[in-house]
């Protein structure tokens, strides 16, 4: 049966084609009353044909750009720290693969960090320590002017500025834990 299939693909499909005009909820139907093994066919096809799908899914991303753009800022909505990560990781592992491109990159990650709204005077800065108790505003560790470090609350790369009300004292280990995150997903993931 495969074997003749395979040899009259055409007349295969216009069967199938005909039996699903005469029974049009059919498939449907029996997609309801075998959930489970339907799910776990289309898995096993899809794994089995992944190349296909592969670039059937980005032939159809070409084709409908909107519609792309649409249903991937609805999947990374649904999971924007999974994303958040597979980014850093992508870029982390294209940095280790292009050494040559690692200097442009940070040049461009300075150049972004140089045009960013807001400037801020020392002594706004100090002030702003002062509040905070010239403590860490995250884990509230002591610091003094050899261990402060500077956060911006929201980063400069995810469109933070450089006013004074967005900089925050920091540990060297909380800040370099937070990296890019902002404060309120920091803080999320710290009380997680
Ligand atoms: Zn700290």
């Amino acid at each position: 049966m495969r074997e003749w299939r395979k040899n009259n693909l055409e007349k295969a499909r216009a069967i199938g084609r005909r039996h699903r005009e005469k029974f049009p909820n059919e498939q449907r139907e029996w997609y309801r009353n075998n959930r489970e093994l339907a799910i776990s066919l289309t898995k096993a096809w899809r794994k089995k044909n992944k190349e296909k799908v592969v670039l059937d899914a980005k032939r159809w991303a070409k084709e409908n750009p909107e519609k792309y753009a649409e249903s991937k800022a609805r999947t990374i909505a649904k999971n924007p720290e999974k994303y958040r990560r597979l980014h850093a990781a992508r870029q982390s592992r294209y940095r280790s693969n292009h050494p040559d491109r690692k200097a442009r990159i940070d040049r461009a990650r300075y150049a972004r960090v140089r045009m960013a709204p807001g400037e801020y005077s020392e002594s706004k800065w100090l002030q702003r320590v002062e509040y905070h108790g010239w403590k860490c505003f995250y884990c509230k560790v002591k610091l003094n002017k050899n261990t402060l470090t500077q956060d911006h609350a929201i980063p400069l790369i995810r469109g933070g500025s450089n006013h004074a009300a967005n900089l925050l004292p920091a540990c060297r280990s909380c800040n370099s834990k937070k990296k890019d995150l902002t404060v309120f997903e920091y803080l999320r993931r710290l009380a997680a």
